[in-house]
């Protein structure tokens, strides 16, 4: 053992010194810099060990937990310091995915990527425990190698040699900082909707707190275990964890795939292609029949327009919004889970969310640091591509007030429990939700049934209402695509475009292209958006159409030029989606009892029509209301003198009390709460 660990000492040695040769040694010229800096570590790419040493490389990989510390001697001998550390990154053969971690693995050096789902705060963590004999004033060191906090046994002074008891002397031990992270795997990494997997990390010294949730991470380390126990005492299973070496984090725009060069052509031949647009659109969830509209508008999103910083350091986003409200049945779901599959970093969870987090984030207790943890939830994990909220509508209390954050400015605060921090949320929504009442209501407008803040309907770049109302013709052509796709799938569904090469070309446009408005789209985009003013304004509509929209008309606008590979967004794409948005917007935004546009519906979930009715009649039980509470029949008798159905005002009542404005301190008494 004596003999190898000079060996090793010296491999390591000549290694650092010597590496690719003696004239000119990389890492030496690292370890000088660290001489003068305050630099703690000095990393090492697994590749040159690899081609300096291979037998080297073996140990580190079959017995990191004897060589690693070998190493740091090495370090340390030429450094002359204490207290430095090796990191060995890019082992790449040591890759696994976290869910295929075994028991062969224990205590092998490996390497796993994930995105980090929960930090815990950092807590010092003591290496060597100075004790003090209480009976005889003798001072001894023991070092903490083990999880589980080890005293001493006897006293060290042979003239005493009794077994204590000791006293822990803080002040002169030795701490070092230490975190844990949780990771998990990657979106991309779970088709058909698999849960994660998760795996926590044990970081320590310099390394803590360089990465944060959200973050993407390359982790080498040692695969470790800690001995379970339940109350009744230890058991045979062990938990695993790993003792992290390095981390690094991965760059947002590096993308895994590469594009070569005969793609690359393909890719440009394709984009000249003169329906382009419609042939990416039928890629998107082809099985289901129809929506042409929403099919477009997806693939918008998955090219995504362009992100700006402004100089005064303000970001405006280019990820487009989109929501689907629709009745049961209509294939949201479906669409949904499609697009998760089909974008790059796609997410699919549904409003509850898959963890604690929800969709935002949270803070939770830890059960393994017995502290708090930040617990990244689906929109940071999604970061850098589209998280599909299914059922958006039943999204907790505390992800409802934090999602507003999240959709304009893509990055998620939180501060509570000591713990403050702000996460990176920079990815598009594809949302769907059921209406209020589970079906939408003819007689009623949609954005009332729409069960989502008004605020956050605002933030949605395009909203798309279905209604699965019987339609003769639509029902036959559905029926006979999904019996086809039944029969044959293979051949019913291919897409037009391999989805291998579309999923190039959309990373090929997101990496090159970056359009700018032409003068003749700009000029569309204006036209509508004033005169979309004007209408609010002749109507005395309070809140009229805000810079949010145009916003979005120039986000998609820009999206449907990078689905054609253009630098520029020309008045065909202006007009385009001006068309799109009429489509969606005047739906929503349509008064179901003058049928006109009415842009109060989408600010204020209320068509003007019916709010200034609500106002009436609260004037009319205003008026009849004095003091000893009045009936609801009286009421219903006055307010259809004025003209107002009996089953408006019912409902009125019941809206009413819900929000406190009428109360009924006796039965079929109502008062006005003044
Ligand atoms: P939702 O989420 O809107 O309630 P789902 O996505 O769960 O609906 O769809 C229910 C089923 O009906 C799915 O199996 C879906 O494939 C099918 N379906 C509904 N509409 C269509 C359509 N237009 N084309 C093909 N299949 C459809
Ligand atoms: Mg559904």
């Amino acid at each position: 053992m004596e003999i190898e660990y000079e060996d090793i000492l010296n491999r390591f040695r000549d290694f650092f010194l010597a590496y690719p040769d003696v004239s000119n040694p990389k890492y030496k010229t690292y370890i000088d810099e660290m001489k003068t800096t305050e630099k703690k570590s000095l990393d090492i790419d697994c590749d040159d060990i690899l081609d300096y040493d291979p037998e080297l490389y073996e140990a580190i990989v079959e017995r990191p937990v004897d060589v690693i510390p070998i190493a740091e001697d090495a370090l340390k001998s030429i450094l002359l310091g204490e207290d430095v550390f090796v990191r060995f990154y890019n082992a790449k053969s040591e890759e696994i995915e976290i869910r295929d971690l075994r028991s062969i693995h224990v205590n092998k050096f490996i390497q796993v990527m994930g995105i980090v789902g929960r930090s815990s705060e950092v807590k010092p963590e003591i290496v060597e425990a100075v004790f003090q004999c209480q009976r005889c004033g003798h001072i001894q060191i023991v070092e903490q190698i083990e999880e589980f906090f080890k005293k001493p046994g006897i006293c060290e002074n042979p003239a005493c040699g009794r077994n204590g008891p000791f006293k822990l002397l803080e002040d002169q031990s030795k701490f070092r900082d230490w975190q844990v992270l949780k990771i998990q795997e990657r979106p991309e990494k779970l088709r058909g909707g698999r849960m994660p997997r998760r795996i926590n990390l044990i970081i320590r010294d310099d390394l803590v707190e360089l990465a944060k949730a959200g973050d993407r991470v390359t982790v080498t380390g040692i695969l470790k275990t800690v001995q379970e126990s339940t109350f009744k005492g230890k058991k045979t299973t062990f938990r695993k964890y790993i003792d992290v070496n390095s981390i690094r984090i991965e760059d947002q725009d590096v993308e895994e795939i590469k594009i070569a060069k005969e793609e690359e052509e393909k890719i440009k031949k394709l984009a000249q292609d003169p329906f382009i647009i419609e042939k990416i659109a039928s890629c998107i969830a082809p099985s289901v029949y129809g929506y042409p509209d929403i099919k477009e508008a997806i693939a918008m999103q998955l090219f995504s327009g362009v992100l700006k910083e402004l100089p005064d350091g303000t970001r405006l986003r280019g990820d487009p919004n989109i929501l689907l409200v629709g009745d049961p049945g209509v294939a949201k779901s479906q669409l949904l889970q499609y697009a998760s599959r089909i974008a790059p970093r796609g997410l699919y969870t549904s409003g509850k969310g898959t963890s604690a987090a929800g969709l935002t984030a949270a803070v939770v207790h830890d059960e393994t640091t017995g502290g708090w943890a930040l617990e990244a939830g689906a929109l940071v994990i999604a970061d850098g591509g589209i998280a599909c909220i299914d059922e958006i509508d039943k999204m907790s209390k505390d992800d409802r007030s934090s999602i507003h954050e999240a959709m304009e400015q893509q990055t998620i605060s939180i501060a509570k429990a000591g713990i403050v921090a702000t996460l990176n949320a920079r990815s598009a929504i594809l949302a769907a939700s059921n209406p209020k009442y589970g079906r939408f209501d003819r007689f009623k407008s949609f954005a009332e049934q729409i069960d989502l803040p008004p605020t956050l309907i605002s933030r949605f770049d395009l909203v798309f209402i279905i209604t699965d109302v019987p339609d003769e013709e639509r029902d036959k052509a559905t029926a006979k695509h999904i019996l086809d796709v039944h029969r044959n799938a293979g051949e019913v569904i291919t897409p037009p475009i391999d989805l291998e090469l579309l999923e190039k070309y959309i990373l090929y446009a997101k990496i090159n292209k970056f359009p700018v408005l032409t003068k003749q789209a700009s000029r569309k985009m204006h036209n509508f958006y004033v005169q979309l003013r004007k209408i609010a304004q002749d109507r005395d509509a309070p809140v009229p159409i805000t810079a949010r929209q145009l916003e979005a008309l120039i986000r998609l606008g820009e999206a449907r030029a990078k689905m054609r590979l253009s630098d520029k967004v020309e008045a065909e794409d202006a007009e385009a989606v001006i068309k799109l948005f009429k489509n969606t917007l005047f739906k929503v935004g349509i008064d179901p009892e003058t049928g006109k546009l009415d842009i109060d519906v989408i600010m204020t979930g209320k068509p003007k029509s019916q709010r200034d009715r609500l106002i009436h009649l609260m004037d009319i039980i205003s008026e009849l209301d004095k003091g000893d509470g009045i009936s609801l029949e009286d009421i219903i008798q006055e307010a259809e003198r004025e003209g107002m159905d009996k089953n408006f005002v019912r409902r009125a009542i019941e809206e009413f009390k819900q929000k406190g404005d009428l109360y009924e301190p006796t039965p079929n008494k109502f008062k006005v709460l003044r």
